[in-house]
């Protein structure tokens, strides 16, 4: 069937935000805990104190990252930033990654919401010859996770 004479039964598509058969069911209360965590915040709970705390810790609990988002710690703005600064370049260094996607081909069997590429878009399909992905990569620049470092 090509993607011209193929048409989308809406009743047939998959709901991805619910298992299907087969799969391994995680069971989790995270997302209610979130949820629950997000409703409680009351940005007038938070004090001058509370950021002060939470900026000097190493670890924060979600206490900690609600007095950072409330309103009191906007005057800490500088002294988060440098925080933050800190931390990335304790995990990450000077480095900076980037990423090529090599796209050699759009065929695809899923249906993933977001996607351009998903099977029920009618758009052209095709694979690149490897005469065709030479030429492609090259024009890309291609970098293959490359990692860069700050100068
Ligand atoms: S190409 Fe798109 S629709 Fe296909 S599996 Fe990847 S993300 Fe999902």
């Amino acid at each position: 069937m090509t993607e011209e004479t193929k048409t989308i039964d809406q009743s047939k598509l998959i709901d991805h935000m619910k298992y299907l058969p087969g799969m391994e069911v995680i069971d989790s209360d995270m997302l209610d805990q979130v949820v629950a965590i997000r409703n409680s915040f009351n940005n007038d709970d938070f004090t001058d104190k509370d950021v002060r705390l939470a900026l000097s810790k190493e670890h924060l609990d979600p206490r900690d990252f609600m007095a950072l988002l409330s309103t009191a710690a906007a005057p800490f703005l500088e002294e988060m930033a440098q925080k933050a600064h800190l931390v990335t370049r304790r995990h990450f260094g000077n480095n900076i990654t980037i990423l090529t996607p090599i796209y050699f081909a759009n065929y695809c069997d899923n249906y993933c919401i977001y996607c351009g590429f998903n099977s029920h878009n009618k758009i052209k399909r095709a694979r690149l010859t490897d005469e065709e992905l030479v030429v492609y990569m090259m024009q890309q620049n291609y970098t293959c996770n490359r990692r860069f470092t700050e100068v």
